[in-house]
């Protein structure tokens, strides 16, 4: 799969004095299926850890984004963009809304804690490196279950911009530049 890291790696090796490593990938798709939703995923242990967003992420520190579990998906998902046909698994149209790669900020007791640990403590905090969304953001479960669902909040840092709404004003795709409803049409 192609690998966005090269123009992020520039820009974080900038302000970053962190040795270059292969930083695992985040995705989010715009997914217009039976109701329309951002899936999150982190590239985590190979596979890509995914959340179902609603609204899609905040750049708002105050606004807490819903974020419900769903099925991991492979590594090489992170590039699909097409229609899902009727009567298949996600069936609807997927773009990709934006991409990049992340850092792991979880610290527990000024030790960082693994990102697959920290997801079984309900708890991972990441430096995202897209091309629209940046900075610090917190996963945290609040419920577990048969119904478990997280919440997705911008961290209070440099990169918090409230006012700002990307959803609404960055509706195309970061590969083809095309909006949902393009994709729909094309078919592919
Ligand atoms: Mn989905």
């Amino acid at each position: 799969m192609s690998r966005p890291d090269d123009h992020h790696r520039k820009r974080e090796g900038a302000r970053t004095p962190e040795p270059p490593g292969d930083h695992p990938i985040f995705v989010i798709q715009k997914h217009d299926a039976t109701t329309l939703h951002y899936d999150f995923r982190l590239e985590v242990d190979g596979v890509l850890k995914s959340w179902a967003v609603p609204k899609g992420p905040s750049t708002d520190p105050k606004e807490k984004r819903l974020a419900v579990p769903t099925e991991d998906h492979p590594l090489d998902y992170a590039d699909f963009e097409g229609v899902i046909p009727e009567g298949r698994y996600g069936a609807g149209t997927v773009m990709v809304w934006d991409r990049g790669t992340y850092r792991n900020l979880t610290r527990k007791g000024g030790q960082e804690v693994p990102v697959t640990e920290a997801l079984g403590l309900g708890h991972v905090s990441v430096w995202l490196e897209g091309e629209k969304v940046r900075g610090g953001y917190a996963l945290t479960r609040f419920r577990t279950g048969k119904s478990e669902a997280w919440l997705l909040v911008k961290m209070d840092d440099a990169e918090a911009k409230p006012g700002r709404d990307l959803v609404a004003t960055e509706p195309r795709s970061v590969v083809s530049g095309r909006t949902i409803e393009e994709i729909a049409a094309e078919g592919f």
